[in-house]
């Protein structure tokens, strides 16, 4: 199916970007990878009078070393969170969540701030930001403000994002390499059905859940229950994972059940927590 017609716009700064999306409001949708954004318009369930392509605008695209922090431009693509050293050394999260993304053709076109601006229910990168308590910056008409990746995922499909505003730049932390990413994946596309990232720290273990609700969230049930425990036995850690959809309204369709998606939030979580320490 052919989308609707729209005007083509091509900024060359965010500046730019921002000035587009503040003439044309509603109107307006920023173009990144396009593989969320063109097939919701070829469906029309996406009819944007406007796109604003932010493929050219050059200093979206890096992933650096920011103090203790690893900075990652809105437009890095997968493919190369996937395959950098610098996240694969010093936060690989990020980088092994990438790896389980649709296919190579997605990878090496979707990008990281296409994905999170989505917010799709069962998108991979979610849950790692949830876990990684990442930073996520956003620019806008009246200036740049910084978002915690708890406050970001508002609802299905609805972030902090202001309609004017656009995604710059992602920050997560430098980790130990005691992180894991597990996932049940719905077999056509390689979304999740559940998907549990963690993260185990010197300040505790952190757990971010994508797949099973309308969106990521924190396991906060799991994380309170393996509170100051460094080395858990395998009984502590099934019995915290047990927590893993607690107070969450899981989500049901064709593919899985709410309640199959509670037991693989709960199997998945217990198996990246395993895996994780293993790791350390
Ligand atoms: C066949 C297939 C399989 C897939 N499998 C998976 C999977 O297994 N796991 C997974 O997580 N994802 C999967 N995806 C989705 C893929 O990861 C997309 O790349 C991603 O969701 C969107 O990124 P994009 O760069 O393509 O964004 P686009 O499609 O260009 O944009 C998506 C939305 O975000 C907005 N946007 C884009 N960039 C910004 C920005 N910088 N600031 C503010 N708003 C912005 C756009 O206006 C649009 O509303 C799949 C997609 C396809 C087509």
């Amino acid at each position: 199916m052919y989308p609707a017609n729209f005007d083509y716009k091509r900024p060359a700064t965010v500046d730019e970007a921002i000035a587009l999306l503040t003439k044309h409001g509603d109107e307006a949708k920023l173009l990144a990878g396009g593989h969320s954004l063109i097939p919701a318009m070829k469906l029309r369930l996406a009819r944007p009078g406007v796109i604003v392509d932010i493929g050219r605008i050059a200093n979206l695209n890096y992933i650096r070393e920011a103090g203790g922090a690893i900075a990652i431009g809105a437009m890095t693509t997968h493919q190369e969170i996937e395959s950098s050293k610098v996240l694969r050394d010093r936060s690989p999260l990020l980088a092994e969540t990438a790896a389980h993304i649709g296919d190579l053709q997605v990878r090496n076109k979707g990008t990281i701030g296409g994905s999170l601006a989505h917010a799709d229910p069962a998108a991979d990168y979610p849950a790692a930001i949830l876990a990684l308590d990442a930073e996520i910056d956003l620019a806008g008409p009246r200036g740049k403000r910084t978002v915690k990746a708890v406050e970001f995922f508002v609802d299905l499909l609805q972030t902090a994002i202001a309609p004017d505003e656009i995604l710059t730049e992602i920050r997560v932390p430098a980790t130990a390499k005691t992180v894991a990413y597990e996932k049940t994946e719905q077999k056509a596309s390689g979304f999740a059905l559940a998907g549990a990232a963690v993260v185990i720290g010197a300040d505790g273990v952190r757990v971010g859940i994508t797949g099973v609700a309308a969106k990521a969230y924190r396991a906060t049930g799991v994380e309170h229950a393996l509170a100051g425990q460094r080395t858990p036995s395998a009984a502590a850690i099934a019995a915290a994972a047990a927590h893993a959809a607690d107070g969450v309204s899981a989500l049901g369709d064709i593919h899985a059940s709410p309640e199959f998606r509670a037991h693989l939030a709960e199997v998945n979580t217990r198996r990246a927590i395993e895996r994780a320490i293993a790791r350390g």
